[in-house]
């Protein structure tokens, strides 16, 4: 061993753990590692490997089920399984513990701090170290393989001699990737993933997909100008907490809510302690509120930031509820309708929102008016109250107790947040700041944080206890999606190069230094933020402190100063201590008749010649390090042998699939380039050779095993694209057979038709993570094949899976080939496992997305792409202290797409609180149906999905009444009060309730529902967001002249016109929606056609005719188009067509055919709940 070993930091990334070391071992592939601490959470039943694990075991919600918790703390989850050898010898102290001095040579100092981060602290100053030449430009610091930090880096580890073979051996496998200092010009790292532009959607439009910038277009300039303004603030300003509104009594109240008058809505703000002012309405005092209640001691008020000044005047909501209390007079409210608005919360002034209220008026520029609001509209004038609202047929038209236009909107939210974070860049130098909404689109400056496009919360202020936290029953989790996609204006993460010492970390947790590390004794040690365990500074990395006691190259490193980076991984963090070979990608191919037949054979050949020169590449590599190799099969397999010196391709079949074997090394994996020209026979050859095949069967199994095996064989990861059309009923091994059944629906059993038929797919899926194989499906069925079961290898693979029922060719060979495309061409890594690290207090627990875990705590991918997402769980083990707060540090290992080992670093930072009333002011709604959604689509697994559904709204229902009761002022029961930051929290829950696995209608096939739940599980928010409340844009308000899009309307039927035409989108699927009284011009312009009646409701894309109306509308679905990781499917909808049952089933506010609620009566069923737990 030579000294650079002995001197390393700390054992590869979790060595002394169960998680990583499981490369080296054979424990690997499954079993339990010795060591492993599974006793430690047992009770908590485990990080369930997402899929073929049950939820919890017994109650549904966490919260109960997590006994063991309670015990008594470990300093950090990581600590306790440390053998107990593993640290201390691995790691003698360096020779009486003094780092060199400054002037040690090892000293890399600082450098010009990069300026990109534009600190330009002058207290630290410009280190006095002398490589400033190393410096990149200041806008490209920290480049792969730039000379900055390695340059310097490697002087420091060179003390202790030249690096080893294996850094030429690195270089060697990197495949031209320089590693060290020599490449100055390498693009950042991570944006490697995307091949030249082609005839694909532009990369940069990727940009979107990734969650971020939805919406783009429609921002300020749209946004609503004054009036709005001081509507808006309110709501999303965070001082104005824990608002709420009330809506008076549901069930007995008055029927329609009569919009206040603009002026007066509620009480001016006067934040002083207890003494709201007067209200200044106009209106007499609404029944139930009492705005001259008490002050207080509601801690919101207290903590509220004043509102700004000019706000005072505004129809602002008053202060926070707290101030309005008392008892309605429930008799008798002068006016009923009003209430709603006094404490802006539902109301938020929502009377004098002009363009809201016509019920059929479809109007888009609500909030767009400064002037004053125009008269009130109701959505049903008719204001005679009814008994109960569910007793209603369902055909008949509903008379609203509850005016709609009085209930919060997301709509509104949405808008409102986007006019006022949507300017400002979000700098995460703050800890525990939320985020503005994935709706709004917004950049994001890191000073130290990770930003929201790599890690989102349910809260930013975590309560300082388990029992505060059960008591509010707020999940505690994140979303993380570490490969995130950023818009080009914001920087990918910087990659480090420690040289061979690899990245300094924590002798105890194994954390990676990161900005919260504290430096201490002059420099000499750290303290770790996670455990607080003292390490010593490796001389290599010993820097002096400036007088506030931070490194004096502080900014110069980015694991110091930025909340996300990268470090180069050592050989010690490669399996077998072997750098890893570039990835593989094998493309196998059903040919069975069904494929052959429909033309996807011929179509996925023909694509497949030009798709393969754009192959993922790493920074400006000339080509891609990846190999290709292809597959055929039906009921047997094909393997091709495509080598560079062979004239015609060779192929080889193999006929025994009970035992799969690869029968070709040499030749089957293969450099695009090099076999270019056997590769496009072979592609020429592959539709002829099956053109007349009569085989109808297929097999499944055996040909992940043949991909499996080849990338065994050639010892690299990579990935399996395979295109499969049917039920494996073929005699092989993971034969299945057709156990569709509907009438399992609503019966206890029906959680057998979301679980596999066989454990033999799941096995499979063990191996294939093992090997670092990574299945993408792409399946196109007929008829029931089986999408749970199919699925597991690609689920627990971090593959994704693509569905086109009734597959053809006409209509859905766009979507296909934009799909495979962007699959083909996106950001990828491979082998990774990731570990989420925490504080003393608080743990990770439980995890769900596409992934594969052999233990509790380290998520396993064979590939992981930019699109995916995993949410992470927390329990409390500990107290919190609000001095501290808590911090996480998400850190990936991963195997790049050149077969360049790394690892990316996300680091947060939250606040903690005593206070409940903190905890609900810092709650973000999105983040928490993203987690709450998985959490039940996880859970129907094991149990009844109506006991899921339930289940679900016993906790919301929980959530809010804890709020109600600790932190809202006391007032009537007759009052619906919501935290403001989860005013949505019942409208869009009512959405994840109704959705196609939770409540499934007539037309929901088994497959698609499964389906569905796995592609939620591994979505990030903004995918959440849109899938559960779709986006609803009429079109025919569009402004053909500007970029922007229409202003977004809620989702219910009464927003539609018959004259209009509307688009409406949830990230799956666009649909046009065309009302029958639509003038003939715009429908000339769009479809080219004279009348409503010969609009084809077959065509799948819109026509393209020259006119500015159908460019704009073109180029809107362009735009949504590529903002989502999938190609949407295009629907066009004839008003009172057949298809219209289909499309209204996404108009979410309102009852479902499928016996979902509409938002109102759900909002009515929450208010009676949380009534019930009050009482
Ligand atoms: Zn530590």
């Amino acid at each position: 061993m030579s000294v650079n070993q002995q001197a390393h930091t700390g054992p590869p990334y979790g060595q002394p753990q169960p998680g990583y070391q499981g490369y080296q071992q054979p424990a690997y592939r499954g079993q339990p590692l010795p060591g492993v601490p599974q006793s430690q959470y047992g009770a908590y039943n485990g990080p369930m490997p997402g899929y073929q694990q049950p939820a919890p075991p017994q109650g549904y919600f966490p919260s109960l089920g997590f006994p063991s918790k309670g015990s008594p703390v470990s300093l950090n989850s990581d600590t306790s399984s440390l053998p107990p050898n593993s640290i201390g010898s691995l790691r003698p102290p360096p020779a009486s513990g003094a780092p060199p001095p400054a002037s040690g040579a090892s000293v890399p100092s600082g450098h010009v701090a990069y300026s990109q981060l534009g600190h330009g602290d002058v207290q630290n100053g410009i280190p006095t170290s002398t490589a400033p030449v190393q410096r990149p430009p200041a806008s490209q610091p920290f480049l792969p393989g730039s000379a900055h930090t390695p340059v310097s880096q490697t002087s420091t580890f060179q003390q202790y001699g030249p690096p080893p073979a294996s850094v030429q051996q690195l270089i060697n496998h990197v495949a031209g990737m320089t590693v060290g200092s020599t490449t100055v010009s390498a693009p950042p790292p991570a944006g490697l993933g995307y091949g030249p532009p082609t005839s694909v959607p532009p990369v940069s439009g990727s940009f979107s997909a990734t969650g971020s910038g939805l919406y783009t277009p429609y921002t300020a300039s749209q946004g609503p100008p004054p009036s709005s303004v001081s509507e808006g603030l309110p709501l999303a300003q965070p001082p104005f907490p824990g608002q709420l509104i009330s809506t008076q009594r549901l069930p007995t109240q008055v029927p329609g809510f009569a919009p206040p008058p603009s002026t007066g809505i509620g009480p001016s703000y006067p934040p002083t302690a207890g003494a709201p002012r007067p209200p200044t309405m106009t209106g007499p005092p609404l029944p139930g509120q009492t705005l001259a209640g008490p002050p207080t001691s509601q801690p919101n008020h207290v903590s509220s930031p004043p509102p700004p000044p000019s706000t005072m005047s505004g129809p602002h909501h008053g202060p926070p509820i707290s101030g309005l209390h008392g008892p309605p007079p429930p008799t008798h409210p002068p006016q009923p309708g009003y209430q709603m608005q006094q404490n802006g919360s539902f109301g938020q002034v929502r009377g004098p929102q002009p363009n809201y209220g016509g019920a059929y008026p479809g109007v888009p520029n609500y909030g767009s008016q400064p002037g004053p609001p125009p008269p009130p509209k109701r959505l049903d004038p008719d204001s005679i109250p009814s008994p109960q609202l569910n007793e209603l047929p369902p055909q008949q038209k509903p008379r609203h107790r509850i005016d709609p236009d009085a209930i919060p909107s997301p709509i509104q939210v949405i808008e409102d947040d986007r006019s006022n974070r949507g300017s400002e860049p979000f700098v995460t130098g703050v800890r525990g700041q939320v985020p503005p909404l994935v709706t709004t689109n917004f950049l994001v400056k890191d000073q130290g944080n990770a930003s929201p496009r790599y890690i989102r919360c349910t809260s930013y202020n975590i309560p300082c206890t388990s029992d505060m936290a059960k008591q509010s029953q707020v999940p505690l989790a994140a979303v993380i999606k570490p490969l995130a996609t950023l818009p080009p204006e914001e920087n990918l993460p910087y990659l480090v190069d420690h040289g061979e010492s690899g990245p300094v970390r924590c002798n105890r947790c194994k954390a990676y230094m990161c900005p919260f590390m504290q430096f201490i004794e002059g420099g000499r040690r750290f303290q770790c933020c996670f455990c607080s365990c003292v390490t010593e500074v490796p001389p290599h990395y010993f820097q002096h402190l400036d007088h506030t006691g931070k490194r004096v190259d502080f900014y110069d490193r980015p694991e110091l100063s930025l909340g996300s980076y990268e470090f180069l991984a050592t050989v010690d963090y490669c399996k077998n201590n072997k750098f890893p070979s570039p990835p593989a990608f094998i493309f196998m191919i059903d040919v069975s008749y069904n494929a052959v037949k429909s033309g996807l054979v011929r179509l996925i050949c023909e694509e497949l010649k030009s798709l393969l020169d754009y192959l993922p590449r790493e920074g400006n590599m000339e080509e891609s390090a990846i190999r290709v190799g292809f597959v055929t099969y039906n009921k047997v397999l094909h393997f091709y042998n495509v080598k560079s010196s062979l004239a015609q391709p060779q192929m080889m079949v193999v006929s025994d699939v009970a035992d799969m074997f690869v029968p070709l090394l040499d030749g089957f994996l293969v450099n695009v380039n090099e076999s270019r020209t056997v590769i496009a026979s072979l592609l020429d050859q592959i539709p002829e050779m099956f053109a007349d095949t009569r085989e109808t069967e297929t097999v499944f199994a055996p040909v992940i095993q043949a991909g499996l095996e080849a990338l065994k064989a050639a010892e690299c990861a990579g990935k399996l694209f395979i295109f499969h059309t049917s039920l494996p009923i073929a005699e092989a091994p993971g034969k299945l057979k057709n156990r569709d059944d509907r009438k399992l629906i609503n019966t206890d059993k029906e959680k057998t038709l979301f679980q596999p038929q066989t454990s033999f797919y799941n096995n499979l899926a063990k191996d294939c993570v093992a090997q670092g194989c990574c299945v993408d499906l792409f399946l196109f069925p007929n008829q029931y094949l089986d999408v749970a079961t199919l699925g597991v290898v690609t689920y627990q693979t971090g593959g994704s899976i693509y569905k086109y029922a009734y597959f053809q060719l006409e209509t859905d060979q766009d979507r296909f080939l934009n799909d495979l495309r962007r699959d083909v061409q996106k950001e990828v890594g491979f082998d990774a496992v990731m570990r989420v690290r925490t504080s003393t207090g608080i743990r990770a627990t439980d995890f769900f997305g596409a992934f594969y875990m052999s233990n509790t705590t380290d998520v396993e991918m064979a590939g992981l792409d930019c699109d995916k997402t995993i949410t992470v769980e927390f329990k409390h083990d500990d107290k919190l202290s609000e001095d501290s707060g808590a911090l996480l540090q998400c850190a990936l290992l991963y195997t790049s797409c050149a077969g360049q080992r790394r690892l990316r670093i996300h680091n947060l930072s939250l606040n903690c609180c005593t206070q409940l009333a903190d905890l609900y002011r810092n709650c973000e709604t999105d983040t928490l149906i993203n987690y709450l959604a998985k959490y039940a689509y996880r859970g129907v697994l094991s149990s009844p999905v109506k006991a899921v559904r339930d289940a679900l709204i016993s906790q919301c229902a929980q959530i809010l009444a804890c709020y109600r009761k600790n932190c809202a002022s006391p007032s009537s029961a007759g009052q619906l009060i919501l935290p403001e930051c989860m005013k949505l929290l019942p409208v869009y829950l009512n959405c994840v309730l109704k959705s196609d696995v939770l409540q499934p209608g007539p037309d929901v096939t088994t497959d698609d529902r499964a389906y569905i739940r796995q592609l939620v599980t591994s979505m990030d928010v903004a995918e959440t967001n849109v899938f559960f409340y779709p986006r609803l844009l009429p079109l025919t308000k569009a402004d053909v002249d500007s970029d922007s899009l229409p202003a977004a309307i809620r989702n219910s039927e009464e927003r539609l016109s018959k004259g209009d035409i509307y688009l409406l989108e949830n990230g799956l699927n666009i649909f046009v929606w065309v009302g029958v009284n639509v003038q003939q011009g715009l429908l000339q312009n769009l479809f080219g056609v004279s009348s409503f009646g010969h609009i084809s409701n077959t065509l799948s894309t819109l026509p393209v005719l020259e006119n500015p109306f159908s460019k704009k509308v073109r180029s809107i679905v362009d735009m949504l188009q590529m903002q989502r990781s999938r190609y949407m499917k295009l629907i066009i909808v004839k008003q009172e067509d057949k298809l219209e049952m289909l499309f209204r089933h996404f108009l979410v506010e309102d009852k479902s055919l499928s016996g979902g609620a509409s938002y109102v009566d759900f909002l009515c069923h929450m208010h009676k709940e949380i009534r019930q737990l009050l009482s």
